[in-house]
């Protein structure tokens, strides 16, 4: 008896975000989430049977924190699917043998088993093409042509010569990027199982072009292989949204959404770990510990893992357009898509801070090494980034959460680093903590937050 009246005298003492708070530092799941979703699924493009696969498991998930109402929105079918299988390398053979680290634009051709060749610059005039066409066919061509985060810019070339040689039997295009890390990006627009593009094109680090390019001008008997294992998939391919609400006490039709983006690329040995699997799997955290703590809010939150993101936020587009007669009641959207580093607050109208101030305060308390701050601003923009952006568009508040800390994530992003080992477990506690705070104290403030 008297366990019970202290147990509910500290449960009534304890403010929402403490209770939250004190159930996450006993028993926070995020790097459980995490190790799972870029363990057994890893990265998952949208329209890929990974993501397929990961939809299902975060279904799972949502169900198992004993979310009833958990669903997938389908918001497209996708024409044309892609995957890449697990047996990629790359390697030069010639002069001295080591391993190639190499990237491919997902919804491009892979070489379709090993393709071993020797290396031929890339011509730059018709007159350079006709001297080299004959040691063309079975070869791959070095380019110099700039590599960016979308992959090789070919626009500067001569087109006539690019099209001549890409006619001439190769084996495909090496380019290289200017750091060690190698891109991935892609889209399935303009593209059918039937018809796409059929040149192989590869990026590799800089110090490995050097290399490629150093033999290929001394004349020194350079041989490489790559087998990009690469496949198109006949569509159309359904794709989702992942949804699970905890409803409001008084006002369920006021919605506060929280989310994250569930697809990610998926360049070889990437597993779209920090991209968003932390943002997803802190949105999950944040639902189960919300569920968990039995608190219950005002309005309805409603945790939301988009896909179709790195497309250009396809999946949120369409979300907002499906719920079109509920955008004017969504009080506030909220969105992690910064990587593994924790949350150091946001910026807003000062109309907003006082709808963060108490988790904020409540949060800097608790992680004292991980500052959380609202930063009024008097012109505020939430367009461009992520998911945000459909709501901002639509007059929702709407929040891109900021991120500090030693999580080098430009590094990572898009790129083969984007691991579970590069994700920080003391920050991304933080982050599903911090979602579950933010959420709940918006959801349940008097008012719905105020138009922008
Ligand atoms: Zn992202």
């Amino acid at each position: 008896m008297i366990a019970l009246s202290l147990a509910a005298f500290l449960a009534t003492s304890q403010t929402p975000a403490e209770q939250i708070i004190e159930l996450s530092k006993e028993e926070n799941r995020v790097m459980a989430h995490l190790r799972e979703l870029t363990g057994t699924i890893g990265g998952r493009p949208t329209g890929s049977p990974e993501l397929q696969r990961a939809e299902q498991w975060a279904l799972k998930k949502f169900q198992s924190f004993g979310f009833k109402n958990a669903h997938l929105e389908k918001w497209a079918d996708v024409p044309v699917g892609f995957q890449r299988g697990p047996n990629n390398w790359g390697k030069i053979l010639k002069p001295t043998p080591h391993d190639i680290v190499f990237s491919t634009n997902c919804w491009m051709p892979g070489t379709d088993g090993p393709k071993r060749g020797p290396v031929v610059l890339m011509p730059k005039t018709m007159d350079d093409f006709n001297q080299v066409k004959a040691k063309l066919k079975g070869a791959w061509v070095l380019d110099d042509a700039k590599v960016g985060m979308r992959g090789p810019d070919f626009s500067k070339e001569d087109a006539n010569v690019h099209k001549a040689v890409t006619e001439a039997g190769i084996l495909g295009i090496v380019s290289g990027t200017p750091a060690e890390n190698v891109w991935t990006h892609g889209t399935w627009k303009d593209k059918t199982f039937e018809k796409h593009p059929t040149t192989v094109e590869i990026q590799v680090r800089h110090e490995d072009y050097v290399e490629l390019d150093a033999a290929a001008r001394s004349g020194k008997l350079t041989s490489v292989e790559f087998n990009a294992d690469n496949h198109w998939i006949k569509g159309p391919i359904e794709v989702h949204n992942v949804i699970a609400e905890i409803p409001g006490t008084e006002h369920p039709d006021e919605i506060v959404v929280l989310g994250g983006h569930l697809d990610s690329w998926n360049s070889p040995g990437s597993q779209g770990a920090n991209d968003n699997g932390t943002g997803s799997s802190s949105t999950l955290e944040a639902a189960r510990l919300l569920m968990k703590s039995g608190l219950k809010p005002k309005r309805t939150i409603r945790f939301i893992l988009f896909t179709g993101e790195e497309q250009g936020l396809l999946g949120s587009t369409e979300y907002v357009k499906q719920h079109a007669a509920e955008i004017p009641k969504v009080s506030a959207a909220i969105v992690d898509d910064g990587g593994s580093n924790y949350e150091n607050g946001v910026s807003g109208l000062a109309k907003w801070g006082p709808y963060f101030t108490d988790s904020f305060k409540a949060m800097t308390k608790a992680f004292p090494d991980m500052p959380m701050a609202f930063s009024p601003v008097e012109k505020y923009d939430a367009s461009g980034g992520s998911d945000q952006a459909s709501f901002w568009a639509k007059g929702v508040p709407s929040f891109f959460m900021g991120k500090a800390g030693t999580q080098q994530y430009l590094h990572i992003w898009h790129t083969q680093f984007d691991r579970y080992e590069e994700a920080v477990p003391v920050y991304l506690k933080q982050v599903s903590t911090s979602m579950a705070v933010v959420a709940f104290n918006i959801a349940n403030a008097d008012t719905m937050m105020p138009r922008p």
